[in-house]
């Protein structure tokens, strides 16, 4: 299959007209969200949907998120509206949070993997949503990578995971947040099943107490089933080993610069994920600056590409772990989940 890169941010018009057409045949989209890529389905028809699964090599037993172009779509997607769900949506739609509520019986099994719950979100990226206006569906969606891959998050990187295997790539250019949407369950306790840009605080300002999965800083115990079924699954990882080391910034470089000194008369090639506040522990070695602890947001932002880009160059990523207040949550969620938890704390 010829895959199709479409300028959608110079032929939005054209570009979202043919995406609607092969949704509405059946087929599989690959379409920028303020989030990351997502790779998209008629997500009414489970054929449909089962294809992205296909394209992706996902476990079938993943859900999906449903992606609307309007609020009131939502109600002919769940059963029942949560009573917190209104204000949530008011406050936060268009944008990255994603809600899980009970399923309508609409809802194919394929997009929630048997579940009876469902996760819809609206998305604040104009191109996401002509597509999905134009589609007259909505379009199930996971992040347009090969499963275990970290998410992409320019049209680049969707290219490299899919091409051959789905027939358009819609280009919208680098993604705004560039992670993934925040999961919030509303079924039960309002709980985070995965942290992004609305953050742990900015929810509970809303709600008052909101719940944080286990599984979003540690790594599920045996035999422990995730609240959400994507938390079992090695995520985001390189080839190259990671290594996560938390503490104070000192203490940490210190704990960094030992295994990188270590590691290079192994005869290995690390390179250090360090910040602006850190930089200047590392002189003369390898290392990266993703952002400022001061600004978590871009940190996250800069951080799947990053991950992307290392198996060219470098075999141990010594990265510093930083506080998981605000979108620190999201960031040291992938960070962690990139290393297989693999964490040293000093
Ligand atoms: P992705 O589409 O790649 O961003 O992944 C969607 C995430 O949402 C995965 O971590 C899923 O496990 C999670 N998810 C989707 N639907 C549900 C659901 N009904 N219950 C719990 N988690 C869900
Ligand atoms: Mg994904």
């Amino acid at each position: 299959m010829r895959t199709e890169i479409v300028d959608a941010t110079r032929q939005k018009e054209a570009g979202t007209q043919l995406g609607a057409k092969i949704i509405r045949e059946g087929g599989l989209v690959a379409f920028p969200t303020e989030t990351v890529y997502g790779l998209g389905a008629n997500g009414l028809n489970g054929e449909a949907v089962a294809r992205i699964f296909e394209a992706k090599g996902r476990p079938s037993d993943n859900p999906l998120i449903l992606h609307v172009s309007k609020k009131s779509e939502v109600r002919q997607l769940w059963d029942t509206l949560p009573e917190s769900a209104n204000i949530l949506m008011d406050t936060f739609w268009p944008g990255p949070l994603t809600l899980i509520a009970r399923k309508s019986s609409i809802v194919p099994d394929e997009v929630t993997a048997g579940l009876d719950t469902v996760a819809v979100r609206m998305p604040a990226n104009d191109t996401a949503r002509a597509l999905i206006r134009k589609a007259g569906v909505p379009i199930a969606a996971p992040s347009a990578n090969l499963s275990g891959k970290p998410s992409p998050t320019t049209a680049a990187h969707v290219f490299d995971d899919m091409n051959g295997r789905i027939p358009l790539i819609l280009d919208g250019g680098a993604c705004r947040y560039g992670v993934e949407s925040t999961v919030l369950s509303l079924v039960g306790k309002p709980t985070i099943l995965r942290p992004g840009a609305i953050t742990l605080e900015m929810l509970s300002a809303l709600l008052g107490e909101v719940r944080v999965a286990d599984a979003v800083l540690s790594p599920l115990k045996e035999n422990e089933t995730a609240a959400s079924p994507g938390m079992k699954y090695k995520h985001y990882a390189p080839d190259a080993e990671v290594i996560v080391v938390t503490g104070t910034p000192r203490k940490a470089a210190e704990k960094i610069n030992e295994l990188y000194v270590r590691a290079e008369a192994e005869g290995r090639h690390p390179e250090i994920v360090a910040t602006e506040q850190t930089k200047g522990f590392y002189g003369g070695k390898n290392y990266v600056i993703l952002g400022s602890r001061e600004k978590p947001a871009t940190l996250c932002s800069n951080l799947f590409s990053y991950l992307r880009s290392i198996d060219r160059y470098s075999d141990l990523v010594l990265a510093e772990g930083i506080s998981t207040k605000d979108a620190g949550l999201a960031y040291m969620n992938r960070l962690l989940r990139s290393a297989g938890f693999n964490n040293i704390e000093v």
